[in-house]
C-alpha cells in the first residue's frame, strides 16, 4: 500500500493546495496532509484552524486524512508508514528549496522517495501568503481559496483590524 504525505503550513488553505491534494489522492492509496505546528512561524489560523479546514474541505474524499505535526517531515512519514513525499512545484523559485529538501530527507530517511507536482497553471502564482496580504487590505481572495476559507480569512483581519 502506498502512503503519502503532503506536508506544509496551509495558513490558509488555497485552491493550489487542495488541487495538489485532489491529484496526489489518486497517486497513492492513502494521503496524510500533515499540518506542520511551525514554532518559528506566526500563523494567521491556528493548527486546529488549519486542520479543521482542510477536514472539511476534503470530507468526500475516502482516502485522505490530515493530521497536524511538528517536526521533521520523514519522522511523521516513519510514524505513518508512509513511502512518498508529495510536493508541490509552482515555479523556478521553489525549486531550489523543494530539491534541498528532498535531498537531505533522502539522506536521513533513504527508504522515502518525495514526488513533485507540477502546479495547475491557474494557480501557479498562489500561494498562502498573498491571500493573507490581500485579505489584510481588505481585498477579494474569491478566486484564490474556498468560500468557507474566505470568510475566516475575512473574519480573522476584521477582528485584527478592530483591536
Ligand atoms: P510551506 O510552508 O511548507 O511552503 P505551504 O503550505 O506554503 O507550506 O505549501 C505546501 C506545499 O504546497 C509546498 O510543496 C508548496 O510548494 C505547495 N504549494 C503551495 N501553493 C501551491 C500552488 N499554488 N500550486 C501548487 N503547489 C503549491
Amino acid at each position: 500500500m502506498k502512503i503519502g504525505i503532503y506536508p506544509g503550513s496551509f495558513d490558509p488553505v488555497t485552491y493550489g493546495h487542495l488541487d495538489i491534494i485532489e491529484r496526489s489522492s489518486k497517486i497513492v492509496d492513502h494521503l496524510i496532509v500533515g499540518v506542520l505546528i511551525n514554532k518559528a512561524k506566526t500563523s494567521l489560523f491556528s493548527m486546529e484552524e488549519r486542520v479543521k479546514m482542510i477536514q472539511d474541505l476534503t470530507k468526500d474524499y475516502g482516502n485522505v486524512e490530515v493530521r497536524a505535526f511538528d517536526g521533521l517531515t520523514v519522522n511523521l512519514a516513519r510514524e505513518c508508514g508512509a513511502n512518498v513525499i508529495v510536493r508541490g512545484l509552482r515555479a523556478v523559485t521553489d525549486f531550489e528549496y523543494e530539491l534541498q529538501l528532498a535531498q537531505t530527507n533522502k539522506v536521513i530517511a533513504p527508504d522515502i522517495d518525495t514526488i513533485f507536482l507540477t502546479t495547475n497553471l491557474k494557480y501557479s502564482y498562489l500561494s498562502s501568503s498573498m491571500v493573507k496580504e490581500i485579505a489584510s487590505y481588505g481585498g477579494d481572495i474569491h478566486s484564490f481559496v474556498p468560500d468557507e476559507v474566505e470568510v475566516k480569512t475575512k473574519q480573522k483581519y476584521k477582528v485584527e483590524h478592530q483591536k
